[in-house]
């Protein structure tokens, strides 16, 4: 009987342990396998092409490697975006998103679209023996993944800046147009208002860590609002009002990318301030769920908010450079190119047309599509910067 408990106790260790290293690798194993590429890297370029390339300032609204690893600058050859291969592909300035919760409809999408329940974020945290309060708590992992951008930078402040203010960015802006020593700007955005728990209040600290860019919802419906991939698509609740009055208090920028089409027309009935659209594309090109509509496009429009578009196939509805192009001529032709923009969502679980090192195909495929020279930069970074310009506070604010 003894020899049996003994037995049984024993293959359970072993059980729990190979169950524990198992979590641990898969860990690893789905950033790589949920972020792969069309194009293999790596990539050739028109020496002319390339040249312009590296001239623009480039600035991305939208990348999730910090949800997803926190190993920015160790280069890499799979996934999307890492600071060697960001400074490779021409970047200046990313936008990395701090995501809490990826339900597990997410992965296995029924028609009836995303519900709510389970967190793989949480599974992912328990997995990579994170602290056990990100195991716990959406709140706890959010400042722990912005701890961890914040110690990036501050380790490598020769390399990268974080960008929370007019004056950062008025720097960084004046350091790209000098020439060499050029810093890749990093500012922080929350996706999805659940990162809150329910507790509006602590919005006032994250804006204290530094986040200046917001979004309601990320793909399911959540006490704040409804979400272009949930399955009640509601409008904004009243905790939503009130998270939405506080965020333009601060001066956060409000990110409509993942927003039901209910929410959108709320959140741009009762926002003053230029808004985001941070990832996404347009139905017009591309009816997906969590895409545009036309009146939408006319709201940002008015708005004079960006429509960033992504670099993956479920919202090009194709999975070529060109197509990426053609989404923002459309949007370019609707509504004028100055509300256009890029939201790569590198690392964000998607099949992206290329990695971090691609990105001077796309400057091509914009001049194949006819835009000029003045309408890429703009395009590539100029009215991204813009809009932060008219919306980060002043060092002295
Ligand atoms: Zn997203």
């Amino acid at each position: 009987m003894k020899k049996l408990f003994k037995t049984i106790l024993m293959l359970s260790l072993i059980g729990l342990l190979s169950l524990t290293a198992f979590f641990f690798y898969m860990a690893g194993r789905s950033y790589e396998l949920s972020n792969s590429v069309v194009l293999q890297p790596p990539y050739d370029f028109e020496p002319s092409i390339l040249d312009f390339h590296k001239s623009l300032f480039v600035a991305d609204l939208h990348a999730d490697t910090f949800t997803a690893v926190d190993s920015f600058m160790q280069r890499k050859d799979y996934a999307h975006l890492d600071f060697a291969r960001a400074q490779e592909g021409g970047f200046s300035l990313l936008t990395m998103s701090v995501a809490t919760e990826v339900p597990l409809s997410m992965v296995r999408r029924k028609p009836e679209g995303v519900a709510r329940g389970g967190n793989l974020i949480k599974l992912g945290s328990f997995a990579s023996l994170e602290p056990i309060g990100n195991w716990l708590s959406n709140y706890q992992r959010g400042l722990w993944i912005i701890d961890n951008i914040h110690r990036t930078v501050e380790e490598n402040a020769d390399q990268l800046a974080l960008i929370t203010t007019r004056e950062d960015l008025e720097e960084l802006l004046a350091e790209h147009l000098g020439g060499d020593d050029k810093r890749i700007g990093i500012l922080l955005a929350v996706e999805g208002g659940h990162i809150l728990e329910a507790d509006v209040d602590r919005l006032d600290e994250l804006y204290t860590r530094g986040i200046r860019m917001f979004s309601l919802t990320h793909a399911f419906d959540n006490e704040y609002g409804g979400a272009s991939e949930g399955v009640d698509q509601y409008g904004i609740t009243t905790a939503g009002m009130a998270l939405l009055a506080r965020l333009q208090e601060l001066g956060i920028i409000v990110d409509i990318a993942h927003a039901s089409p209910a929410l959108v027309d709320d959140i741009l009935r009762s926002v003053e301030s230029p808004i985001v659209y941070s990832h996404g594309g347009v139905r017009g090109v591309c009816d997906a769920d969590r895409n545009l509509s036309e009146s939408a496009l006319e709201k940002i429009q008015a708005n004079g908010g960006l429509v960033a578009i992504g670099f993956w196939d479920r919202v090009l509805c194709g999975d070529s450079v060109a197509d990426i192009a053609a989404s923002m001529r459309y949007v370019a032709d609707r509504i004028g190119v100055e509300h256009v923009a890029i939201g790569s969502d590198f690392d964000g679980g998607v099949k992206t047309v290329f990695d971090a090192t691609g990105l001077p195909l796309l400057t091509e495929a914009l001049l194949d599509a006819g835009f000029s020279d003045g309408e890429i930069r703009q395009i590539m970074g100029e009215n991204y910067t813009r809009l932060l310009l008219a919306s980060l506070p002043t060092q002295t604010h």
